[in-house]
């Protein structure tokens, strides 16, 4: 039996509704325990992606990146480059545009000027999953403005909508980007974009971590209980036979036995109920186009630094930039004394700059 049929069958079994559709493609009326257990909406079409052989497994054909992407990607290999034409208009009234939409905690800004400058995106979506002792996955895409660094915020649906321009436009531009990691600096992106999405598993699989943790702390107490009892039953014994120092000795013996075997399974507990998060890319799609760039200068006690924003081409908004430390993209944050640019959660006390001494004092 194929892969989808028999994923079908097994759904049906589970009290899924299931309708053939096109091609090899099902859909699937998921039964409410499904939805969490599956994490997966009420509706969903599955179909294997034939076309990318190299990715060969279920994906959620809904994701409306993923199916706007599979058309390039399926045409172009799994890494794609898309050309978006137009220009951007100038903002009549920059300054004001970034006080309403970029906060500053403890340093100034100043707003320099605006240009119309070529950006390129780098459009990732991963198959992120989290693996215990069970294992689910889902796929998160991600976007980063790989000129400037900053994430666009919202971008998805209106990338959506501009896939098609992007995909009719670029069929002569096509395929003259090297691949993302044959690109000088993209290893680095693309680690970025990873570590972007694996901080992001913490909010998107709470029920698993929080169930994984429920169960480990049930095993545990269930050991507690189990080598407690041992414990007071060798006790127990050693204090009615009323023994000399030979029968002490035995049973101190024994208690030494018991109680590293304790934290042995203890840590076996532990490791089984580790979740590991992994997170895969599924391809990449390269976007380029023109975007209004703001040039910004912050400034903190006597140092400056000058970061360029851009206004998202597809939505006018402005991009975020990415907390130094912990990769959250914010327009609300602080600047450390080594003036990295911080989320709120990672100031006051700079983890970069901590790691940093750490690094040098070794
Ligand atoms: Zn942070
Ligand atoms: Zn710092």
């Amino acid at each position: 039996m194929d892969l989808i049929g028999w994923f079908g069958a097994v759904a049906e079994l589970e009290g899924g509704l299931v309708e053939e559709g096109d091609g090899d493609r099902l859909s699937v009326l998921f039964p409410d325990h499904l939805q969490r257990r599956l994490q997966v909406g009420e509706m969903e079409s599955f179909g294997m992606e034939e076309r990318d052989s190299d990715v060969g497994r279920l994906l959620h054909d809904q994701n409306p990146v993923i199916a706007g992407m599979g058309a390039i990607l399926a045409e172009k290999g799994r890494f794609a480059t898309a050309k978006l034409p137009g220009k951007p208009p100038l903002l009549r009234t920059p300054e004001a545009f970034l006080e309403r939409h970029l906060t500053a905690q403890n340093f100034i800004y100043r707003y320099r000027d605006q240009q119309i400058e070529p950006v390129r995106y780098l459009i990732v979506p991963f198959l992120l999953g989290a693996v215990s002792d069970m294992k689910t996955e889902r796929i998160v895409t991600i976007i980063l403005n790989e000129t400037t660094r900053t994430v666009p915020l919202g971008m998805e649906n209106d990338l959506m909508a501009a896939l098609p321009q992007a995909l009719s436009s670029s069929a002569t531009s096509a395929a003259a980007d090297p691949a993302p990691s044959a690109d000088a600096g993209a290893t680095e992106t693309l680690s970025l974009m990873k570590e972007m999405v694996r901080r992001q598993a913490m909010q998107l699989f709470p029920e698993f971590l929080r169930s994984a943790e429920r169960r480990m702390l049930r095993d545990l107490e269930r050991l507690q209980e189990y080598y407690g009892a041992i414990a007071r039953e060798i006790e127990t014994g050693a204090k009615k036979r009323l023994g000399g120092d030979g029968e002490r000795e035995k049973a101190a013996g024994r208690l030494e036995a018991a109680r590293l075997e304790y934290e042995k399974k203890i840590q076996d507990v532990r490791d089984k109920y580790a979740v590991e998060i992994q997170a895969e890319p599924l391809g990449a799609l390269r976007l380029r186009t023109a975007a209004v760039m703001f040039h910004i200068q912050m400034q903190r006690r006597k140092q400056v630094l000058q970061i360029k924003l851009p206004i998202n081409p597809l939505n006018g908004r402005l991009e975020a930039l990415p907390c130094a430390s912990c990769h959250t993209p914010v327009l609300n944050g602080c600047l450390c004394d080594g003036m990295h640019f911080l989320c709120t959660a990672c100031h006051p006390n700079c983890p970069v700059c901590r790691g940093q001494r750490r690094g040098n004092s070794v």
